[in-house]
């Protein structure tokens, strides 16, 4: 064996009982709470893909969108077919578009009461609040009512969180945080949104 060969061996020996041992050391089993949050692009479709990880399994899953009610979405057209997926959807779209803050507060609430429904059943496996970081932003909903449904929730269901500016609250609750850090976004150079790409 080549001096390379033998060194590269060791290092993966190596490499492989630093692994072995923390996944030795993980042995705790209980649903998590992920946020995925920053200013980068790939938080929903983060949270769409583990959305057809669990339904790949046969799980449970409850997604609510806050915000993006009228927006096309390619993955909820797919994944509607599954009868084990529950989406609820806020209907009024972007705010800026309805400005009308009553509205706005009263269609955050009824997909809520959803939400809280979903957080409260032990038969689903995951629950995502897509974009519900500014209902909390935008005073909508308040943290309190969110952090006790999250802690109250079933200890085997994992719940993922997305959006910018996520409250410090929920980063201090959460077992896993993923800040998407933009490098740079084709929006910027003019570039339109993509169908099957960004939506
Ligand atoms: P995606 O839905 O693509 O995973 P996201 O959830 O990380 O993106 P959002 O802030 O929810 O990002 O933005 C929603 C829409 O804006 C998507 O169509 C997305 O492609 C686009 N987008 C995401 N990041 C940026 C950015 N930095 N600049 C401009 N547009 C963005
Ligand atoms: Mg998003």
């Amino acid at each position: 064996m080549s001096d390379r060969e033998t060194r590269h061996r060791q290092a993966m020996q190596k490499l492989k009982s630093h692994v072995d041992d923390r996944v030795a050391r993980a042995t705790e089993q209980r649903g998590q709470l992920l946020v995925f949050t920053g200013n980068g692009k790939g938080k929903t479709t983060a949270a769409w893909g583990t959305v057809t990880r669990a339904l790949g399994y046969g799980y449970r899953v409850g997604v609510v969108q806050f915000i993006k009610g009228v927006w096309e979405c390619g993955e909820r057209e797919r994944l509607a077919e599954d009868p084990r997926l529950e989406v609820a959807i806020m209907a009024t779209g972007f705010t800026w578009e309805t400005q009308n803050r009553e509205a706005d507060t009263q269609a955050c609430r009824a997909v809520w009461a959803e939400a809280e429904r979903l957080l409260a059943d032990p038969g689903v496996y995951l629950v995502v609040l897509d974009e519900i970081t500014y209902m909390l932003k935008f005073g909508y909903l308040d943290i309190a009512t969110v952090r006790h449904a999250l802690a109250q929730r079933p200890a085997e269901q994992t719940v993922i969180v997305t959006g910018r500016n996520a409250h410090r609250d929920l980063l201090a609750m959460a077992d896993t945080v993923t800040e998407m850090q933009e490098v740079r976004h084709a929006f910027n150079s003019g570039l339109q949104a993509r169908r099957g790409i960004d939506y």
